[in-house]
């Protein structure tokens, strides 16, 4: 027997329109990349989108068009998040970071018709334009003054000027497409996943969530990850939501720029990924500065390090909270959230739960099985492939013909184990583990226990061939430390793990090289050290 209850699709103009209503007064705060902050209340948001709608839809952008952004966290890029949605059109975030020929093969791939792009990046895309055939107009998301010339420029500022606050937003089904997001393709070409209006609003709605995010209106929201990257991990929608105050930190993403403005505006809910924070981290440790309004700090993207936790929460009583997502899952997929127990036990065993990845937000359901197939226990020391289903997840990238799913899961390609209360912890990426004479060493391992020796900055594991053990570690750092003792940094790598595990050579380097979603590029380095161990005399 079906339910007897009204079907109304919900829409991403409709949780616009709500906010409005709710928390109109609420703030968007931005900084400009001149660095002069900007704030806005939703109610001048909503106006300005209500603007842009109109002006799209005078530049004929009609319903599943792709509207390429090229931007950086701003108040522009969060009315053009909900403007082109809101109209039935498809906003397809670019990564900038990624290789310019990989931006053109994105933008030819998604065929985007329109680009919004910031000041920062207009050299790239006029240098790119003449090989963008499908790309009609260029929006600068500028003033009048710094757009360059050209038929195809348009400017931001101007085209609001040109059209009232309100919009009579359209209605259509809730599983229409409304965001476009490229996987930063670290093997092949980048992967197109397509959201639907009906995915992100159910992901905000989790989001929200104390267990997970944990937004409310006396919140307020720096997502230093950016919106370039999986919707900075839906906090643009999520913040709206709840009613949060949302600080948006444009392009100055260095330890210094970020600490003023955590402490000018008392940002207390943060996310980002391990790099940004280690570089918050160390400017804070140098100006021997304590910011103390930080209450969670959502750390994703890659392993947060032990040795960060607990700085977080020894010098600035700030929360490390561990998140696991990735693009195919809009991007939340589970949280480590403070529960009492959690908070109940002795600070090293609370940091060491806090290595874990969390548990499934509502909504995603995730299991772990072997090689062929078979279902692992959940009792935290079998690990396998990590596969996860839910109203949020991917069903077939963008234009492939294939299904991503397989006998009703996604597998994540990441390696993990799971608990009997529901704990996750990622081992490594399928692609990252190292097998040594038939055995498995987990390189996120190795890694988190050289960041806790005193001085290094990075650490690095790559699994490379061997002669004798087919494949073993090699580990490179990065130290602040001049007399950095290699000695020293062995033993204490052989206290904290297996003898076997230990890495064959320790290398010393300046620089490690990073994907476009500040993930260490392991693909480049097992290129250049291939041959390590293979040679007579290392
Ligand atoms: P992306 O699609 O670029 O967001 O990358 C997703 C991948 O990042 C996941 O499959 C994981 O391998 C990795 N990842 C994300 N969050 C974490 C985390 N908290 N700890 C370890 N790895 C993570």
């Amino acid at each position: 027997m079906q339910g007897l209850m009204m079907h109304n699709d919900l829409l991403i103009s409709d949780l616009l329109e709500h906010a409005v209503t709710c928390y109109g007064q609420q703030l968007v705060i931005s900084r400009r990349l001149d660095g002069r902050i900007v704030r806005h209340r939703y109610e001048e948001i909503a106006q300005r989108s209500r603007q842009l709608a109109h002006a799209l839809h005078a530049l004929q952008v009609r319903p599943g068009d792709r509207i390429g952004t090229l931007a950086w966290n701003t108040h522009r890029h969060l009315e053009a998040y909900y403007a082109i949605s809101g109209i039935g059109a498809i906003v397809h975030t670019i990564n900038p970071r990624l290789f310019a020929q990989q931006i053109e093969y994105i933008i030819q791939h998604a065929e985007d018709r329109i680009l919004l792009v910031d000041a920062s990046f207009i050299g790239l895309v006029e240098q790119l334009l003449p090989r963008l055939p499908s790309v009609e107009h260029v929006i600068a998301m500028t003033d009048w003054k710094d757009k360059p010339a050209g038929e195809r420029w348009l400017c931001y500022e101007s085209l609001l000027g040109e059209h009232p606050p309100h919009y009579n937003w359209p209605r259509f089904p809730t599983g229409t497409a409304s965001a476009l997001c490229y996987t930063s393709g670290t093997t092949g070409h980048p992967k197109g996943v397509l959201y639907s209006h009906a995915s992100t609003l159910l992901h905000a709605m989790a989001a929200c969530r104390p267990d997970a995010i944990g937004l409310g209106p006396d919140s307020v929201v720096l997502p230093v990850v950016p919106m370039f990257h999986v919707c900075a991990w839906g906090v643009p929608y999520a913040a709206l939501m709840a009613g949060s105050r949302l600080v948006l930190p444009g392009a100055a993403l260095d330890g210094a720029s970020l600490a003023e403005l955590i402490e000018t505006e008392q940002c207390d809910v943060l996310l980002g990924v391990p790099t940004v924070w280690m570089g918050l981290l160390a400017h804070l440790r140098q100006k021997n500065q304590v910011i103390d309004c930080m209450r969670r700090v959502i750390v994703g993207g890659s392993a947060a390090p032990l040795a960060m936790i607990r700085e977080f929460d020894e010098r600035h009583g700030a929360f490390v909270m561990h998140a696991w997502g990735m693009t195919e899952l809009s991007p939340l997929g589970s949280t480590n959230t403070p529960t009492p127990e959690l908070l109940a036990l002795p600070k090293e065993q609370r940091y060491q739960r806090q290595l874990s990845q969390g548990r499934p937000v509502f909504g995603i359901q995730m299991e772990i099985f072997d090689d062929e197939g078979q279902a692992l226990p959940h009792d935290g020391k079998a690990y396998g492939r990590l596969k996860v289903r839910g109203p949020w997840v991917i069903s077939q990238y963008f234009r492939s013909e294939a299904s991503a799913i397989e006998q009703g899961w996604f597998d994540t390609g990441d390696i993990a184990s799971l608990d009997a209360q529901g704990y996750m912890r990622i081992v490594d990426r399928a692609k990252d583990l190292i097998k040594s004479g038939g055995e498995w060493i987990s390189s996120i391992e190795l890694e988190n226990a050289a960041l806790d020796f005193p001085g290094i900055k990075e650490a690095c594991v790559i699994g490379i061939a061997h002669p004798r053990w087919d494949e073993r570690p090699l580990m490179l750092v990065i130290s602040t430390d001049p007399g950095l003792d290699l000695q020293a940094l062995r033993e204490h790598l052989q206290a904290q793990v297996a003898r076997w595990w230990l890495p064959d050579d320790i290398l010393r380097v300046d620089e490690l090289p990073h994907t476009a979603t500040g993930k260490l590029s392991k693909m480049t380095l097992r290129e250049h050290y291939a041959q390590h161990y293979m040679d007579p005399a290392p």
